[in-house]
């Protein structure tokens, strides 16, 4: 066994780049090369990666010569075997196989000059992809950094539904690593009946090479559910060829909220909390439909008004006269069941949609809040006033008239009601 290969600077050949002599088997360079290579060699300045070794092969085991510097030398420097006329072809192929860049004999001072040329050739062929791939590098470090310093799940898929990549936030999402991610479809990171509609979704939009804007409610991998609004579009290169998709998801959890909040407060009574007028109407108006196409239950509508209310107001003032309308929504609340609806009608009136399944109950369910509400005092003590209401109901007749023909009746009604001396119930015709 030989010392370990040391590079020499005793060949000068006509190279651009720097050119050493390796021989582990200790092989003098080969006259022929020598004698007509009279140019210098500065060692100073010069990178491993871009230096031709000539390496002088012995005859008894080339093959592990050779894999020895490659292993010792690395992937860059260009390893150009030299053998000796004896080495079989077969053998020269195998070097070749073994990783070496080129194979010349030792008795050819034009072979050597060409196969520097290549040399040459291949190394700065080699510089030239090397720079590249780093600027390409770069530039996907900037592309994953801008990524992965926005808020929104990013993530882009391949035309296969493959994820080719994702950002910071998407693996927070998702709960798992780019790296997981990436070469995974939807159906390794999500459930199947999930993974189904989202590649749906996604063949779809490739098939149209257009956009798709949808909101959806997921589950984060820390188990919170988030609103968002998915925004995807197919990724359409040349102008023609769809060859993916980019999707993001905007979290839109508090607009959501905050939309909530809004039809809530659209829907309700600032004053008692109930649903106001405009909330009775709509679910007044659906079940009317519903019952008329035979769908639903029949209802009655119940008006309800305060008696003698401005009276309350005169003597106990009117945050007294506010805290009995409190009072009445609170009690007609508790009056509510499931499929019924009590709501403030405006001042100090109030409209109660009683479902009638049967039949009697609306009639029942009327002077139940009648008397509930009577029970209302205004101070202490037996002699206290109290609050009264007068009703009138009349039922839905569903195919004999329209749902505000009822609330007419029953205003009616109610009339009667008050007509015939106040806090009762008064069925309509
Ligand atoms: P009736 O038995 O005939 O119904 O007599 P009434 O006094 O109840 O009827 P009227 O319509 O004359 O009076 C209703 C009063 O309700 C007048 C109005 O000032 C009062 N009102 C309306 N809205 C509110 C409110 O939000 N708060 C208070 N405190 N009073 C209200
Ligand atoms: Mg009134
Ligand atoms: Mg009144």
């Amino acid at each position: 066994m030989h010392d370990s290969p040391r590079l020499q600077d005793d060949v000068r050949p006509a190279a651009e780049h720097p050119v050493y002599w390796l021989s582990p088997a200790g092989l003098a360079v080969p006259p022929v090369f020598g004698s007509v290579m009279p140019f210098p060699v500065s060692q100073s300045g010069t990178r491993p990666d871009d230096v031709i070794c000539l390496i002088g092969l012995g005859a008894s085991n080339p093959e592990r010569e050779l894999r020895e510097i490659r292993r010792q030398f690395g992937a860059a420097p260009y390893l150009l075997a030299v053998a000796s006329l004896g080495l079989s072809t077969e053998t020269r192929l195998r070097l070749i196989e073994l990783d070496a860049d080129d194979v010349i004999g030792d008795h050819s001072r034009e072979d050597l000059l060409i196969a520097l040329a290549r040399a040459d050739r291949v190394l700065a062929e080699r510089r030239l992809s090397s720079l590249r791939i780093d600027r390409l590098e770069r530039e996907r470090a900037y592309l994953q950094a801008s990524i992965d310093s926005l808020p929104p799940p990013i993530f882009f898929k391949d035309r296969a539904g493959i994820y080719l990549g994702c950002n910071k936030a998407f693996e927070a999402y998702i709960g798992l690593s780019a790296e997981q991610v990436v070469g995974s479809s939807v159906y390794d990171v999500a459930p199947q009946h999930l993974a189904q509609i989202y590649e749906q979704a996604d063949d779809e939009l490739m098939a149209a090479a257009g956009t798709q804007v949808y909101e959806t409610q997921v589950r984060f991998a820390d188990g919170s559910f988030r609103d968002v609004c998915f925004h995807k579009a197919a990724l359409v290169f040349d102008g023609e060829h769809v060859e993916g998709l980019a999707g993001v998801m905007l979290d839109i959890t508090k607009q959501k909220a905050f939309e909530a909040q809004l039809k809530e407060a659209a829907e309700r009574d600032p004053l008692t909390g109930v649903y106001n007028r405009r909330k009775f109407m709509d679910v007044l108006d659906q079940r009317a439909s519903a019952a008329a196409s035979g769908d639903g239950h029949g209802f009655a509508v119940a008006v309800i008004d305060v008696d003698h209310f401005k009276r309350i107001n005169d003597t106990f003032g009117h945050a007294a006269g506010d805290a009995v309308l409190c009072r009445i929504a609170e009690i007609g609340m508790t009056c509510c069941g499931e499929d019924d609806l009590f709501a403030r009608a405006g001042g100090e009136e109030f409209y109660f949609l009683i479902d009638e399944p049967h039949g009697g109950r609306a009639e029942e369910l009327a002077q139940a809040l009648r008397l509930a509400l009577s029970r209302i005092c205004l101070g202490e003590g037996a002699i206290a006033p109290r609050v009264t209401a007068s009703i009138g109901v009349a039922h839905f007749r569903p195919g004999r008239e329209e749902v505000h023909e009822t609330i007419r009746r029953a205003d009616r009604a109610l009339y009667s009601a008050k007509d015939a001396g106040r806090n009762q119930v008064m069925m309509a015709a």
